[in-house]
């Protein structure tokens, strides 16, 4: 919370005293015997403390740095189509050969024979 301080001493224990005659002349008045005139000049001097004070409470963040972006996985139409192939060096889906759906003869009859086992199911159904 801002407090006004006495530009002499840094006390708090600053007086204001009131102009009754509106004459605009305000004046501080601190126990270390710092004395301001002026309404307009205190105005200013109140401003531009909790400007400061303001400035001080603002943390910069640190800055995040970003991780370097994972390479894309291949698209998956350059994989045998048959979902539960194992032919890759890996034991996943190995690439599909060029002008086939498949990797392997292996995969193009697998798969034949899963839908094939599918479709008899849902007649069988
Ligand atoms: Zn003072
Ligand atoms: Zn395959």
């Amino acid at each position: 919370m801002f407090k006004f301080r006495c530009v002499n001493c840094n006390s708090v224990d600053v007086e204001l005293y009131r102009d009754r005659q509106g004459y605009g002349q305000d004046y501080l008045n601190c126990r270390c015997g710092w004395q301001f005139y002026g309404t307009d000049r205190i105005v200013a001097l109140y401003e531009s403390q909790k400007a400061a004070y303001e400035e001080s409470l603002i943390v910069e963040e640190p800055v995040v740095e970003e991780a370097p972006s994972e390479p894309l996985p291949e698209p998956s139409e350059d994989l045998c189509a048959w979902e539960a192939c194992d032919k890759s060096p890996q034991g996943g889906r190995a690439k599909r050969r060029k002008g086939s759906k498949y990797c392997s003869r292996d995969c193009s009859n697998r798969n034949a024979r899963y839908r094939y086992q599918q479709r008899a199911k849902k007649e069988a159904a």
